[in-house]
């Protein structure tokens, strides 16, 4: 996704990301919806899990009582036809947006003669571009009439003059379609614009909607579409709704069978939720005890004592030390007593950065 700064609603930490879908009328938000949270969701919104291996590991290693993995709160938005909205609706959805910290959209590859488009035949290419261009020309009105504003205010201070700078830069990619996630802002621009809601600044990736018997060439269907998605920032995952249907009804032998029959070694759902776990900028670390193993969603470059935070405020107030392994190390080893034993653990302070798959014992005091 580029290494530009990222824009957030706010930084994303805890469990409160959220994770918007878009997408036409009858693209299969619903569907992936459900088959993301693993349920029937109660509404528009659900929690889907994070599929993280290791924790399997620690798992079979310690016997917890329970297994907790990290996960991502989903929306679904409403059904959007470009270029059909009332002004109101138009203004609703993109509120809507708004409060969401990346997108997920949802586009349909499948023919089903049984089931109209909104907008005439299949064309992925065509209902993806669409809904971006409803983003950017909403981002560009918005851009503008900041700028404006702002250019009006004669005794501007020196962080809003830096906004407008920032404000302008952005008007004149998105006047060529360029979205805020391309432009290559600073981290310090990106922290001056975050209070404006710029939709198109959100991580975005596209869940490709496919017909069955197309999923095992995607690669090389739609070079078209494959290559927008590169120029716009946007990670494309297929799946099939129909296909992780059936995946669902199954367990064990026959869903490892049914998967290969594909050619996947992994279902479609998990691959997204990874994949949107990662566009928000999420990494894990562990803590495995008796009781519980769990993985905790922190943002990359978290310091330890944050991280603490995650799982208590009084972990953070009264840290000391962490005391880390990396997953790797203790699944070589075997246990965290062998890994004292040989002394590989490490005792890293407050400002340590934690990394992906830190295995982390907090120290501290009340
Ligand atoms: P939404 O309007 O975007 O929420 O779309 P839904 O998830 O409600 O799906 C609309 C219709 O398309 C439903 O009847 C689904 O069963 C059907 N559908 C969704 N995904 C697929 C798919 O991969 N293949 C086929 N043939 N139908 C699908």
């Amino acid at each position: 996704m580029g290494g530009a700064a990222r824009i957030g609603r706010n930084p994303p930490g805890g469990m409160d990301v959220e994770l918007g879908l878009v997408g036409l009328p009858r693209s299969g938000k619903s569907s992936l919806l459900a088959l993301l949270c693993g349920g029937a969701p109660s509404g528009r919104v659900a929690v889907a899990h994070v599929p993280d291996r290791r924790l399997d590991t620690l798992a079979a290693m310690l016997h917890p009582r329970k297994v907790t993995p990290a996960h991502l709160q989903l929306t679904e938005l409403a059904g959007l036809v470009p270029g059909r909205l009332e002004r109101g609706e138009r203004s609703a959805f993109f509120e809507g947006v708004r409060r969401t910290d990346a997108l997920l959209h949802v586009v349909r590859a499948f023919e089903d003669p049984s089931l109209a488009h909104p907008s005439g035949g299949v064309d992925p290419l065509r209902d993806a571009r669409s809904i971006e261009e409803e983003l950017l020309l909403a981002d560009l009105e918005r851009v503008e009439a900041v700028a404006e504003r702002l250019r009006k205010n004669r005794t501007r201070s020196r962080e809003e003059e830096r906004q407008l700078e920032a404000l302008d830069r952005c008007a004149q990619a998105l006047g060529d379609a360029i979205p805020v996630r391309r432009v290559g802002l600073s981290a310090d621009e990106a922290r001056l614009l975050t209070g404006f809601g710029l939709l198109t600044a959100r991580s975005a990736l596209m869940a490709l909607n496919v017909g069955e018997t197309e999923l095992r060439d995607v690669a090389d269907r739609w070079p078209e579409l494959w290559g927008w998605a590169r120029e716009a920032g946007i990670l494309v995952v297929p799946c099939s709704a129909r296909v992780e249907s059936e995946i669902a009804g199954l367990e064990g032998e026959d869903r490892t069978a049914f998967l290969a029959s594909y050619g996947l070694s992994e279902t479609g759902t998990d691959r997204l939720a990874r994949a949107a776990y990662a566009a928000l900028g999420l990494i894990s670390f562990l803590t495995a005890g008796e009781d519980e193993v769990r993985a905790w969603p922190i943002t990359d470059g978290t310091t330890a004592r944050r991280a603490a935070g995650k799982i208590h405020s009084d972990i953070e107030r009264g840290f000391i030390r962490a005391e880390v392994a990396a997953f790797t190390d203790l699944e070589a080893v075997g246990s965290w007593k062998a890994l004292r034993d040989r002394g590989m653990l490490r005792l890293e302070g407050k400002d340590y950065i934690v990394r992906d798959g830190d295995v982390i014992e907090f120290r501290f005091h009340v």
